[in-house]
């Protein structure tokens, strides 16, 4: 089990997340954030801090497709372990849905 990042991130990106990580398995794309799933110890206390609920455990269902674009963009994207100011229209995408059709590929900076 892993815990992984869904399409409620992009375009939010608070960031809230990567700070209480013990592992430091986040990995920053252009949009939104991953978490690697080979490195998460399942420890869990990321999920309650993301203010938009994007951070689920694997074993919920219909995540399967979230679960593979964490394991696949957590291997190139880099990491980041502090928090950064969020994209100035953030508070504009937050409960949007169907967020995946923006979903970019492209990486972050990380830090
Ligand atoms: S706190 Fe939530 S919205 Fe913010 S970067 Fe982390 S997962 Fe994304
Ligand atoms: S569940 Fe724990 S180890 Fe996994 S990403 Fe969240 S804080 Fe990190």
């Amino acid at each position: 089990m892993t815990y992984i990042v869904n399409d409620n991130c992009i375009r939010c990106k608070f960031m809230d997340c990567v700070e209480v990580c013990p592992v430091d398995c986040f990995y920053e794309g252009e949009n939104m954030l991953v978490i690697h799933p080979d490195e998460c110890i399942d420890c869990g206390v990321c999920e309650p801090e993301c203010p938009v609920e994007a951070i689920k455990p694997d074993t919920e269902p219909g995540l399967e497709k979230w679960l593979q674009i964490n394991a696949e963009y957590s291997k190139i994207w880099p990491n980041i372990t502090a928090k950064k100011e969020p994209p100035a229209d953030h508070k504009e995408w937050e409960g949007v849905a169907g967020k995946e059709q923006y979903f970019s590929p492209e990486p972050g900076t990380g830090n």
